[in-house]
């Protein structure tokens, strides 16, 4: 494995030193961020937040990829956010529409508080950067996935620890297709397709492939396969 796949130079090789905390649910997103954090940084961790999913078996799938790979796991109880947020990701009784503007799988501001933790986390076992899944392309209307979102949180995190943490976003303008592309590139395609949870029905590796994670999930790779061979 190369560590200097990237554009090389010092930085690049300044980060072997870093460790970093990768904000990981056990689906396709953050799992590529897993192995682009292994790529990039010297000592990886792992932080899954446990808020009530809709599948408990996300918390099952997060912790079997981490124990797979090896890294320390930290999972923190967010219970709190279905008290605040009652919907469709954490109400079993809900059902998951992508029709309206903004899906009713929202929970305000859920990505401010999940890195605002994440960053506590960072301060207390010494990590530097904070890698996260977001993306703006995919960003479904969560205006918390937005770029101008995570360099603010950025500067407000630093401003509050009186660090320089870095917040890191690798498929920020990726597409699913690109998305798939990476996973390929860090050798990982195979074991992320068969091994994370993205489904809205619980369902591992390819899914259900009819709700609306597993459209945008299973169309990215058909494309990209396509592309490929
Ligand atoms: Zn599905």
């Amino acid at each position: 494995m190369s560590f200097f796949m990237g554009k090389g130079g010092i930085m690049d090789k300044q980060l072997l030193h870093d460790k970093a905390l990768v904000v990981f649910s056990g689906g396709q997103d953050s799992t590529t961020c897993l192995f682009y954090a292994l790529q990039h940084f010297k000592e990886v961790e792992l932080v899954t937040f446990d808020y009530g999913q809709r599948h408990v078996l996300e918390i099952d799938v997060a912790k079997n990829i981490a124990a797979d790979q090896r890294l320390k796991h930290h999972i923190l109880d967010m219970s709190l956010l279905s008290q605040l947020s009652p919907n469709a990701l954490t109400d079993h009784t809900i059902e998951i529409s992508s029709e309206a503007a903004i899906p009713n799988t929202f929970v305000p501001a859920r990505n401010l508080l999940f890195l605002s933790f994440a960053g506590a986390l960072a301060y207390q076992i010494g990590a530097k950067h904070i890698i996260t899944g977001v993306c703006q392309t995919d960003f479904s209307g969560y205006p918390d996935c937005r770029d101008m979102f995570i360099k603010f949180l950025n500067v407000s995190l630093n401003l509050a620890t009186d660090k320089d943490f870095e917040i890191h976003t690798p498929l920020m303008w990726l597409d699913k297709k690109e998305t798939w592309a990476l996973a390929d590139s860090l050798g990982q395609l195979e074991y992320i397709r068969n091994n994370t949870l993205t489904c809205y029905n619980g369902i591992i590796a390819d899914g259900c492939g009819t709700c609306p994670s597993c459209l945008l999930r299973n169309n990215g790779l058909h494309a990209y396969m396509k592309e490929r061979d």
